[in-house]
């Protein structure tokens, strides 16, 4: 039932939907005792998972069950935070079967599967570990969703996907994997402002997209317009040289960093201010800098904590790399120790949208619009977390929906990515597939 499950699941091309795009069926375990659905997306501004409760709850509780049975888990959790769950009608944390709601407060990260996990179901993922070490699967909810769908042998074709910031509304859709962002924005009548900056993703993790030239992909979170003189835009923009520049001399050691880490919070042996100072010390020494591997690039040290306007986490991307080149590996811990006050230390997200500058676009209200299917659409090959895949199709075929045009290489971490348009495929690179709409 199991392999049915995951052969399934892989021929869907299903990946986590909510950003990082790991191949849903490669999760799958055999040891697998809960099954929790995140739905908090913690990220302000964002409503795609939202609708998704709200409109489609019933499918998803199914398919959550289904996968409950089917890989032989305990029990499946859906994460959502309180206020969502007052939106859609819950007083209190509800059980269906081997199916629950737990809730969350509206904090950031909440969404940190470690910290969801924490959250939910009072488990620590020990550091350097996955969460299937503590017996839990994590995916989001669109994923769930893309799931149901494989379920009836329906693969990834479309991607839910907010609209919002400096716009006269939010908005959600769906469209095929592959429109180019500025066929969106026209659809919409939105021009980008010149003061404007487009993120995918939400004002802490989301990244800089050119909406020139971007498309839409199977991890496309969002459309966010943000203004340039915003903390989030120009923390975003802040070069490494900036950032190690900052952290050069300007360091208090007052220690908010770690006191507020989320990652140290969990009791991983990660000393943000630790790691700033041995920097601008140009100290060599592994150690210290090994933390750098616990860092889940939340942002919460620059955006909240830090005092001097430095910004911890861009050092430690930079640290990761050079320890990965120099072969060195996280360490895996048998047991890590939540911190007590860790649960006085979580971050509001009303606090966050006013530190970034952010909280004129927070809206409760979204509206869900359909916009027309672009003339064109442009399919990348990689999408996923793993390595880019092989084409299956050429230049002058005719596709359809859901046809296979990409498949992973030969033993290689990958995932199946289909047509999402009727039309003929009329340009293949390095990069992507472009199919015209016929
Ligand atoms: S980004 Fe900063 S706060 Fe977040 S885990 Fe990394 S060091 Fe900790
Ligand atoms: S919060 Fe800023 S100033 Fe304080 S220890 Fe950390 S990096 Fe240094």
């Amino acid at each position: 039932m199991m392999q049915t499950l995951k052969n399934l699941i892989q021929k869907a091309g299903v990946v986590g939907a909510g950003g990082a795009g790991f191949p849903t069926h490669v999760k799958l375990a055999d040891n697998i005792e809960t099954i929790l659905i995140n739905g908090t997306e913690c990220e302000p501004l964002l409503k795609t998972d939202f609708y998704l409760l709200c409109e489609e709850r019933d499918r998803l509780e199914s398919a959550l069950q289904t996968l409950v049975e089917q890989t032989g888990a305990k029990n499946g959790v859906i994460g959502i935070k309180k206020h969502t769950a007052e939106l859609l009608g819950m007083t209190e944390e509800v059980t269906h079967g081997s199916i629950s709601y737990r809730f969350t407060g509206d904090i950031y990260p909440s969404g940190d599967e470690v910290v969801l996990i924490q959250e939910t179901l009072n488990k620590t993922v020990p550091a350097g570990r996955l969460p299937i070490s503590v017996g839990v699967v994590v995916m989001n909810v669109e994923t769930l969703y893309n799931v149901a769908n494989a379920l009836e042998d329906t693969p990834v074709t479309h991607k839910f996907l907010t609209v919002g910031g400096k716009t006269d509304k939010t908005y959600v859709m769906k469209v095929p994997v592959g429109t180019p962002v500025s066929h969106i924005f026209k659809s919409l009548n939105i021009t980008v402002p010149q003061n404007c900056t487009v993120l995918d993703g939400g004002p802490m993790m989301g990244n800089i997209i050119n909406p020139n030239t971007a498309v839409v992909t199977k991890t496309t979170k969002s459309l966010l317009l943000i203004e340039d003189n915003t903390l989030c835009i120009r923390l975003k923009t802040r070069s490494l040289a900036d950032a190690l520049h900052r952290a050069s001399g300007n360091c208090c050691g007052c220690r908010m960093c770690t006191d507020m880490c989320p990652r140290y919070l969990m009791g991983y042996p990660i000393e943000p201010h630790k790691i700033v100072q041995r920097l601008s010390a140009k100290a060599t020494d592994t150690k210290t800098f090994m933390g750098a591997f616990y860092c889940s690039n939340c942002g919460v040290c620059q955006t909240i904590a830090c005092p001097q306007n430095i910004s911890p986490n861009r050092l430690f991307a930079r640290v990761k790399a050079e320890l990965i080149k120099n072969g060195v590996k996280a360490e895996m811990a048998e047991q890590s120790t939540v911190i007590a006050e860790r649960v006085y230390r979580r971050v509001p997200v009303k606090r966050l949208v006013n530190r970034l500058g952010v909280r004129k676009y927070y809206r409760d209200e979204y509206e869900f619009i359909e916009i027309p299917n672009p003339s064109q659409v442009t399919i990348p090959f990689k999408q996923h977390i793993g390595a880019p895949g092989e084409a299956v199709v050429k230049v002058g075929d005719s596709v359809t929906v859901g046809q296979l045009i990409i498949r992973p290489k030969e033993n290689a971490l990958g995932a199946n990515i289909h047509s999402s348009v009727n039309g003929r495929v009329t340009q293949v690179t390095e990069a992507s597939i472009m199919i015209t709409v016929s």
